[in-house]
């Protein structure tokens, strides 16, 4: 069944959206379907969060990880990784750059470590980001499952936002692309925690996963939806050769670009249902299609871009999927490029502001935005 202009406004117009509703978004049957569910989650983005788009410097502070989920790169029984970890000075390098372009706010970002030594370094770490910022810079992290503690401790030291995808909502599809000790239950309690400890918490899903159904996505909105997220971030799956969960699959380039079409969808969906929500476009877009894919991204739905920051000594060792960009993202040229791309497509960039999402305003009364 096609879906008719008029059926899909109504299903938009809706207060409350069934799973039936999300899956009929999700399932457009051509490609004018298609371009008018992105036209529609477009002016519901520019109603609800506005033109601007805002900018997080992701530094990728680390790739050593305790965990094996199938489809990283970087998990920890992939031996062909050179693991590394940034020094402070590196890190704090980055930060200045970031502060020093405008761009508002940071993504610090690793895989998994839970070692005391760790959490002291991040905590030192989010401190002199703000010491040197005189607190202007704003902090996302995310680095994974962590004890209430330590998400406490980074809190009160300056991070606001955390973000931790619940990768698949479905508890059976999770035990498939995980070892049997990852939790599902303890990823979800976690989300829980950050938000009592007064984080702004991000979570979100990976697109394309082998044996993930539409259903599957539409009942991940519902979750997003159900834990009342104010931050989004999804991409498509791409493989890594060296995992497990790539073993399976043949032809790498074509699940790539079949996910990447999925992955707009589901920014599109996200809109429609969420709305006053922040949705990352996200690196993994870009791997797919270069700035086209970040710009694609946010016209489809999605309001917040991340440039990476991690610095071209490391950044190749970050790898968590195939087709990495490991183009020079801190250069003024870069920028430049990834600016008037987002000019012709009628917005502009909010330099210098953390750019927290209305729905997370909505819910507090004493937040800075710096
Ligand atoms: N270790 C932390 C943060 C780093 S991983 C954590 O897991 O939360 C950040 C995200 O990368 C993961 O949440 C996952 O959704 C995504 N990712 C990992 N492997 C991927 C792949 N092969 N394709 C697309 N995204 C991937
Ligand atoms: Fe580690 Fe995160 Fe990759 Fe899982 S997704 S292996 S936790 S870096």
């Amino acid at each position: 069944m096609s879906i008719s202009d008029a059926l899909l406004d109504r299903i938009i117009d809706r207060a409350h959206h069934s799973k039936e509703d999300i899956v009929r978004l999700l399932s457009p049957t051509d490609a004018y379907d298609e371009g008018m569910l992105f036209k529609r989650a477009y002016e519901i983005k520019k109603r609800y969060v506005g033109n601007a788009v805002y900018l997080r410097g992701l530094i990728e502070t680390g790739n050593i990880c305790e965990k094996d989920c199938y489809y990283c790169g970087v998990r920890k029984g992939n031996r062909l990784v050179n693991r590394y970890l940034m020094s402070k000075e590196e890190i704090l390098s980055s930060a200045k750059l970031a502060w020093k372009f405008g761009y508002g706010s940071l993504t610090l970002q690793s895989g998994e470590m839970t070692g005391k030594g760790h959490a002291l370094f991040i905590e030192e770490v989010i401190r002199e980001i703000k010491d040197l910022s005189g607190s202007e810079l704003g902090i996302t992290l995310s680095f994974g499952e962590q004890k209430e503690d330590v998400y406490r401790r980074w809190f009160k030291a300056g991070a606001h936002r955390y973000l931790l995808r619940i990768e698949t909502s479905d508890r059976d599809l999770y035990g498939t692309l995980h070892p049997h000790d990852h939790s599902f239950e303890q990823r979800l309690e976690c989300l829980h925690v950050l938000k009592e400890i007064g984080y702004q918490v991000g979570t979100g899903v990976m697109i394309g996963l082998p044996g993930q159904t539409v259903e599957h996505l539409a009942d991940d909105i519902i979750f997003f939806r159900d834990i009342d997220a104010d931050m989004i971030g999804m991409g498509p799956y791409i493989p890594h050769r060296d995992t497990p969960l790539a073993k399976a699959i043949d032809d790498i380039e074509e699940v790539m670009s079949f996910n990447m079409n999925l992955a707009l969808r589901m920014i599109a969906a996200t809109r429609i249902v969420l709305r006053d929500v922040n949705i990352a476009s996200t690196t993994a877009l870009q791997a797919v299609d270069s700035i086209s894919g970040l710009v694609r991204g946010l016209t489809s739905g999605a309001n917040v871009i991340m440039p990476n920051m991690t610095g071209n000594e490391h950044k190749g060792d970050y790898r968590l999927y195939e087709n990495k960009p490991l183009e020079d993202e801190n250069s003024a040229e870069y920028m430049g490029r990834l600016e008037s791309r987002i000019r012709l497509i009628g917005e502009y960039i909010g330099y210098n502001q953390w750019g927290d999402s209305p729905h997370f305003k909505g819910k507090s009364t004493d937040v800075s935005t710096g």
